[in-house]
């Protein structure tokens, strides 16, 4: 997906089915009142964890309470760093086949998470993940590939972690987007339409989609075609999150990674708690999406030219 500049187009309040994932949104109308309850975000509510972590590298390295066999780890310097990400079959499988359940430890540092990783890191963790999706495509099973942060989000621990899943059924919302990937006619090969762009990174584009979900949902989408680029996507995540917290403050947050046809990886905050609406497959967004993509580009172009003049 390769970006147009933002134009300064303003959208009003309406019901939206996206392109891509064929999702229905409500946008809100502003109200002339301001309405008392409804933050703009709650605060991530880790739970306490056990301690001491079981996902820690001290743990790991101790058969009697680590949190899983290892299947493959990744990163390390050879010497005092072991990994920098581990996966394991998850002690506690959440499909029928246990070896269809992997957790992916994103990093040995127990409170870092994707948002603030290095990019090696970070690249190094998202590859994982590719690598464990693959595997269980080799096992004759549908990837399924996410990770929970924070206790709104579904994190039943505190140290960042991602899932990979082996499905007999393919994600619905990825067998939704199928004819919207489909080559020549592709949405995310597509310009960003003016006013989505939140930032135009080295191989990867972030966008708001013309449905979000929530308030502040991104989609952060390589730029070419059926490619896998591992550092172009860590890096478009962790821009993309690192704008999310500067607007919203600390927040939960999903990620869905889509990994066939045109890489693309969902980001969705999660500031509210489900209502009636989710329930019927409706999402809502109170903050106008034009709005909201103005305020992350900002965050977005505030880092990249800090970054520029520390470089400098
Ligand atoms: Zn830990
Ligand atoms: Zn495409
Ligand atoms: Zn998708």
């Amino acid at each position: 997906m390769k970006a147009h500049e933002p134009g300064v187009g303003r959208s009003s309040a309406d019901v939206r089915t996206d392109p891509l994932t064929g999702a229905t949104s409500l946008v809100v109308p502003r109200w002339d009142v301001a309405k008392a309850a409804n933050p703009a975000a709650v605060p991530l509510e880790m739970p306490p964890g056990s301690t001491p972590c079981p996902f820690c590298p001290e743990q790991m390295a101790d058969p009697s309470t680590r949190a899983g066999e290892e299947t493959a780890r990744a990163g390390g310097d050879g010497g005092t760093r072991a990994w920098s990400a581990m996966s394991l079959r998850n002690r506690w499988p959440n499909t029928t086949d246990p070896d269809a359940a992997e957790v992916v430890l994103l990093t040995d540092a127990h409170d870092r998470h994707l948002l603030d990783l290095p990019l090696d890191d970070a690249e190094v963790a998202v590859a994982l993940l590719g690598e464990r999706a693959e595997a269980q495509r080799w096992r004759g099973l549908h990837p399924l590939v996410f990770v929970n942060h924070g206790l709104n989000a579904g994190s039943s621990q505190p140290h960042p972690h991602g899932q990979v899943l082996g499905l007999q059924v393919r994600d619905p919302l990825a067998v939704r987007e199928v004819p919207a990937l489909a080559p020549g006619r592709c949405v995310l090969c597509a310009p960003v339409r003016d006013g989505a762009l939140v930032a135009q990174l080295d191989g990867v584009a972030i966008a708001m989609p013309v449905a979000p979900t929530v308030d502040y949902e991104q989609v952060v989408v390589l730029d070419e075609h059926e490619t896998w680029d591992p550092r172009a996507v860590a890096r478009g995540i962790g821009v993309a999150l690192r704008a999310l917290w500067s607007v919203t403050g600390p927040v939960a947050y999903n990620l869905l990674f889509h990994l066939d046809g045109h890489v693309h990886v969902h980001v969705a905050p999660r500031a509210a708690r489900h209502s009636g609406y989710e329930l019927a497959g409706i999402g809502t967004c109170y903050v106008d999406p034009d709005e909201a993509t103005e305020r992350l580009a900002r965050a977005a172009r505030a880092e990249t030219d800090a970054t520029r003049s520390d470089a400098a």
